[in-house]
């Protein structure tokens, strides 16, 4: 189809962003195309419709999916989120992105996601209690240890995975932990989870402050999404010295030239559910936030944050993608023009399921690792990791993103293409 120029594109869903991103690498890399077709699509999709008892005694129907993108390199990996607006297209991108964060950091599991329409801030913990439980049933002949393992992501937390590592173990009559990752320590959950996803996204802002000859300490940060990813994020960031100016969350932003207290505003955001609000600041709106002067821009929301209509505003000089999809590929190539440095997603986010990884391994071997194992392995894995980038992008002269998918992209075609094609 032709579309005339005049005509405004819509924007392309996180899956068609995540097609075009392969796509382009897939040519790039000169891939057999039988190999290149089978990393195109999906190998498996579950779509469950199920019902829920309210606690007003209605019975109500929530539809989730879970996707397993590839499983060449070992089982699925992914997390599961809880909202509102996702889709089967959102989740089939999350969980291609998976496969390829997974191979980033060489760690042997393929990529998965799953995800349930519904709005968790409106659901009473009994409820959310029963909605895990009923969806982990659902899907529970297709999730397992060595075959795909479910984790935290938007709104679920070590809880919910508490909740299907139980339903899960009743039904197989006996407990297994290393069904899912990011459970409670009480359930065999690894210390330095929570804090990994944000912990490794700072691994690699200190290497690419190296590389940018930007000091860290009085760097100004902005953050956008003040969840699991950002609230740590820029805890760490401001206990580096950097000084947050400003952080958003669905509900709105706040800024302060000064500097943020993110502890503080944590707290504030855990006694009224929103940083706004937060004595002192000037609130801002989201997407004013992002085009603040910063050395370091951290989105940690959603998908789609940063377009070709923003991408020319930003004034940040160092992108990290804590978020999965935040940056369109139309805003990769403003980003890049413009000499704005972009530690991609599967690159900057992929210590949640580095740690995941060192979670399963803990819960296999029936032993236990002090925090100070799990972070110095982190920072070992982040480190390689973004200098094997780094050494493409620099060899290849491409941007990082198309650095990590290339080598990405191809580990998983040498997996495809050693174990062969069945039968
Ligand atoms: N949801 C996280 C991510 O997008 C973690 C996944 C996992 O630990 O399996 O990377």
């Amino acid at each position: 189809m032709v579309i005339p120029v005049t005509e405004k594109p819509t924007p392309a869903s996180a899956y068609e962003v995540a097609l075009q991103q392969y796509d382009a690498v897939a040519r790039r890399l000169g891939l057999d195309p039988g190999i290149s077709a089978i990393m195109r699509s999906p190998r498996a999709t579950l779509e469950v419709n199920f019902p829920v008892k309210m606690d007003d005694g209605s019975v109500q129907v929530f539809t989730g999916f879970r996707v397993q993108h590839n499983t060449a390199r070992g089982p699925a990996k992914g997390g599961i989120r809880f909202h509102p607006a996702v889709t089967l297209d959102e989740v089939k991108a999350l969980a291609m992105w998976m496969t390829w964060k997974c191979a980033v950091v060489d760690i042997p599991f393929g990529g998965g996601k799953g995800g349930v329409i519904c709005d968790p801030k409106r659901l009473s913990p009994a409820e959310l209690e029963r909605l895990t439980r009923r969806f982990t049933s659902e899907i529970s002949a297709f999730i397992g240890p060595d075959r795909d393992i479910p984790a935290p992501d938007v709104y679920t937390n070590a809880q919910t995975m508490g909740w299907i590592a139980d339903t899960y173990s009743m039904h197989h009559g006996h407990f297994i932990p290393a069904v899912v990752t990011g459970k409670p320590l009480a359930l065999g959950g690894s210390l330095g989870r929570n804090e990994a996803t944000a912990r490794g996204c700072v691994f690699v802002i200190q290497e690419a402050a190296q590389h940018l000859g930007m000091v860290l300490p009085g760097a100004t940060v902005v953050v956008q999404g003040f969840g699991n990813a950002g609230s740590v994020a820029a805890r760490l960031l401001h206990q580096l010295g950097c000084r947050v100016v400003a952080v958003s969350d669905s509900k709105g932003g706040i800024y302060d030239a000064a500097g943020l207290d993110p502890d503080q505003v944590l707290a504030h955001k855990q006694k009224t559910g929103s940083v706004v609000g937060f004595a002192g600041a000037e609130s801002i709106g989201n997407a004013e936030l992002l085009e603040l002067p910063c050395d370091v821009l951290v989105p940690a929301a959603l998908e789609n944050q940063i377009t070709e209509e923003n991408a020319g505003r930003l004034r940040a000089r160092l992108v990290a993608e804590a978020a999965n999809g935040p940056t369109t590929p139309e805003a990769d190539r403003i980003l890049y023009q413009r000499g704005i440095w972009v530690l991609p997603d599967i690159l900057a986010n992929a210590g949640g399921v580095t740690v995941s990884y060192f979670e399963w391994v803990q819960n296999l071997q029936f032993f236990y690792w002090t925090e100070e194992e799990v972070n110095q392995r982190l920072r070992q894995t982040m480190q390689r990791s973004f200098r094997a980038v780094w050494e493409i992008a620099q060899a290849q002269q491409v941007d990082m993103r198309t650095a990590a998918y290339m080598l990405a992209v191809r580990r998983v075609a040498d997996a495809i293409q050693a174990r062969g094609i069945y039968p």
